[in-house]
């Protein structure tokens, strides 16, 4: 038990230095709270009730992990966006796209390599800077024989590359791609051409980015997080185009965790109906989705374009072919880089603004950058763009 506080007995009262309470945002996290609006307005249609006896079963009643329900209602909502080419290729559904990061190299890396060779060098596991920091994290601490973390494209942009004393074809090369990429939004295709390329497209919705396109790469990453905002439920899936790669990831997440759940499945069915009913209507969630990010991207570059210490990543108007229309950019962070000499470290020169950033360096970048979540809630936003007025403002009083 705590023993209750008490004043000294001296018949005084302590002099007691004053309290400074100094609150930071937190602008780290790629949390998409900006939807909680839209489904706060759909409340009842996204319900889902789950009773007690309900969905006991690992599988569904044709035995499989995989709601066929949702696979097809998923191939529908990609055919509609116009985002990525579905017909010929499997899906397999993951804990979050999270998951699929490691099933997917495991499955590459064992399908690049004869199946008895167990000698046969590891696959080499790349990307290009800035990347998205879980790819090299991953395939470090899952540490398969067959793969290993081998650094960035740079290294391997030539046909072939001596390394580690070795000469290695691209072949042996899985490339993750992150398109539009995390942190700093741009459009990607992979740079080793012959190399196994995992596509991670979280980001590839109109709420993010222009559609010029359907993607349509062997192996492409989408997750519910990033698409609808339901970060929590963890639903993530892989389109593969070749059988025995998808077979592989598939077993991965078997032996893994036994499926996706169940129950997320029903819910994100319910999500991805409400998201259909709604597409080119009165309530689209990409046209909500583009309005809010656009307005925040459109807020902080006023601010930012008048500094001369913090700068942004430049990003063009598109033509999209969702919308029809060219569009403004609307990305999910904002990659920001410290222009003085001083603010060598620009997430430290963030912080004292009181703003919690994440630094550059898990991307494999220089720490002059780091990256800033616009995904979080509108107050958050708010307070967001309260600090940086007044970090730039202060500009005005700098020696
Ligand atoms: N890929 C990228 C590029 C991401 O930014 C994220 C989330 N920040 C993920 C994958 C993982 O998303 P989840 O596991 O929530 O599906």
């Amino acid at each position: 038990a705590v023993p209750p506080r008490t004043a000294p007995a001296t018949g005084r009262c302590p002099a007691r230095a004053p309290i400074v309470i100094v609150i930071v945002i937190v602008m780290h996290s790629g949390n998409p709270m900006f939807l909680e609006p839209y489904w706060t307005r759909h409340a009842a249609a996204s319900a889902v009730v789950v009773s007690g006896w309900h969905r006991l079963s690992y599988r569904t009643t044709d035995g499989l992990f995989q709601s066929v329900e949702l696979e097809n209602h998923i191939r529908r909502l990609h055919k509609s966006v116009g985002n990525a080419v579905v017909d010929d290729k499997h899906l397999v559904f993951g804990a979050g796209s999270t998951q699929l990061i490691n099933a997917l190299v495991h499955a590459l890396s064992i399908s690049s390599s004869p199946p008895d060779d167990d000698g046969s060098a590891p696959a080499s596991v790349v990307a290009t800077v800035p990347y998205y920091p879980p790819y090299k994290d991953q395939t470090g601490m899952f540490d398969g024989r067959k793969y290993r973390w081998d650094g960035t494209t740079d290294t391997w942009a030539n046909a072939t590359t001596h390394h580690s004393s070795t000469t290695k074809n691209k072949t042996d090369i899985i490339e993750f791609v992150t398109s539009p990429n995390n942190p700093d939004a741009l459009l990607h295709r992979p740079v080793l051409a012959g190399s196994a390329a995992i596509v991670d497209h979280a980001y590839y919705w109109p709420h993010f980015t222009h559609i010029p396109a359907p993607a349509d790469e062997n192996v492409m990453l989408f997750t519910m997080t990033k698409l609808s905002g339901h970060a929590g439920s963890r639903l993530g899936w892989a389109l593969i185009r070749d059988e025995k790669v998808a077979k592989r990831a598939y077993e991965y997440v078997q032996s893994n965790t036994m499926g996706a759940s169940r129950d997320t499945q029903l819910r994100m069915l319910g999500i991805i109906k409400v998201m259909l009913a709604n597409l080119h209507g009165e309530d689209d969630i990409f046209a909500f989705g583009h309005d809010v990010m656009r307005s925040r991207w459109r807020r902080l570059n006023a601010v930012v374009s008048r500094s001369r210490r913090i700068s942004l990543q430049k990003i063009p108007p598109q033509y999209c072919k969702y919308f029809k229309r060219i569009r403004e950019p609307s990305p999910a962070y904002a990659w920001v880089k410290c222009e003085r000499e001083e603010d060598e470290d620009c997430y430290e020169a963030l912080l004292k603004a009181n703003i919690v950033t994440r630094s550059g360096v898990g991307n494999g970048a220089s720490s002059r950058y780091t990256r800033v979540s616009l995904l979080k809630s509108d107050d958050d936003f708010d307070v967001l763009m309260e600090r940086v007025t007044d970090l730039v403002n202060a500009e005005r009083y700098d020696a």
